[in-house]
């Protein structure tokens, strides 16, 4: 038996082997500290869950049509104009399994042979898989904690070819915790206008924001703008219900038609009861996110401050998301039990046996002098962490 070329060619995740390891540490009780999680680590308010137990025993239980119920496309219409001033129409909306869905229709529909796709980097994981799976070439941009973690414009222009079809976005960005100003933004667009790019705008940690920060979407700087961008978002991050699996997409409807059609042939319709509580999630009161949105930066500030009083460590303090993406280049060329650490990997094994703390290693995001801790975790889990590592590190030599 054959694999096709396209599985073959998938990575399989180095998270999963560390992830596996931490597992096997658990398993024999060792106590591990899990800085790993991808996801928040509050409960999916009541409000929502109760909105799908009545979606359940009202019998919506089956196929919904294939981009999303009316009343869910309506309830996102109505938060992008309540919280930014946009305005959609039901044609330019999709639902889908999750934004990781949305974002893998999206590179389908759009993507192929001999097209190339900016990816600033570092970069969520599946960005570059996605693209390669549509037979396009991701072309990374470098940015680095000096800059902010931002797109320099001129580097930007520097890299657009003719065959640039898209740029993907993604603010707050998951693993840096970067966010753009309005100002920033304009100067990307006009240069994605300029060279007829697509750009794709992974917004889904739009709520998660610290310092009092707002956020801009980028299709909010004007309807040449808007024509241009395909807005991605999701309850996931936002509402604490990462296992709901809904995630939707705002953008041209021809674009938006094509992604409908892969879903059709696809998963078809997104859950009928996920959908109901995603309704609730988008119209129903808003005060748990700002609740976790405050817990989260308590706990950001934290470890921001005990990473950098840690030398070694060079810290970015993150403005939105729920990561932090130390500097830990300052290790390598260090030994500890005959080993010495070359790399983000070496790096993130010293830590889970010397410290028994499980973080991703930076390779994993196209950054291999970093490493990501997630704080969607309690500040004892946290402090406990934090301990641990400054003891483990300050035994290298
Ligand atoms: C979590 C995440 C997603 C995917 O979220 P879904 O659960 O699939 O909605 C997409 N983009 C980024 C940057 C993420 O961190």
């Amino acid at each position: 038996m054959k694999l096709a070329a396209r599985a073959q060619r998938l990575k399989p995740s180095a998270t999963l082997a560390i992830s596996a390891k931490a597992k096997a540490l658990k398993a024999e009780g060792i106590d591990v500290v899990g800085f790993g999680a991808g996801e928040p680590d509050f409960d999916t308010p009541d409000n929502i869950k109760e909105e799908a137990i009545r979606a359940i025993k009202e019998g919506f239980t089956k196929y919904t049509p294939v981009g999303g119920i009316d009343e869910l496309k309506n309830a996102i219409i109505s938060r992008l104009k309540e919280d930014h001033g946009l305005e959609y129409a039901k044609s330019e909306i999709i639902v889908s399994c999750g934004a990781k869905h949305v974002l893998y229709n999206l590179s389908q529909a759009l993507f192929e042979e001999g097209d190339e796709v900016i990816i600033p980097s570092p970069y969520w994981v599946s960005y570059p898989e996605q693209v390669t799976l549509a037979g396009a070439t991701p072309v990374f941009i470098e940015t680095n904690e000096e800059e902010g973690f931002k797109i320099d414009p001129d580097r930007l222009r520097r890299l657009i070819t003719k065959k640039t079809k898209a740029i993907i976005l993604n603010y707050p960005c998951n693993p840096t915790g970067a966010t753009y100003t309005e100002e920033e933004l304009k100067v990307i667009a006009e240069i994605a206008l300029d060279a007829g790019l697509l750009i794709v705008s992974d917004e889904i940690y739009e709520k998660i924001l610290y310092n009092g920060l707002t956020h801009t979407p980028v299709a909010k700087l004007g309807e040449d703008v808007k024509k241009i961008t395909v807005l991605v978002n999701g309850v996931s991050k936002s509402y604490s219900m990462t296992g709901w699996r809904i995630g939707y997409a705002a953008g041209d409807k021809r674009i938006i038609e094509a992604m409908s059609n892969l879903q059709g042939q696809s998963t078809s319709n997104p859950t009928s009861i996920s959908q109901r509580a995603a309704v609730e999630a988008l119209k129903g009161p808003q005060d748990e996110v700002r609740r976790m949105v405050l817990e989260f930066e308590k706990r950001k500030n934290y470890v921001v401050e005990r990473l950098n009083s840690i030398p070694g460590f060079r810290c970015f303090n993150p403005q939105g998301a729920f990561y932090v993406f130390p500097n830990i280049s300052g290790f390598f060329g260090k030994r500890y039990s005959g080993k010495e650490i070359r790399s983000s990997v070496d790096f993130t094994e010293f830590l889970l046996e010397e410290a028994k703390v499980a973080v991703v290693p930076g390779i994993e995001f196209g950054a291999d002098g970093y490493i990501r801790i997630s704080y969607a975790t309690s500040m004892e889990e946290i402090e406990k962490g934090m301990n641990r590592i400054e003891e483990a590190v300050g035994k290298l030599r």
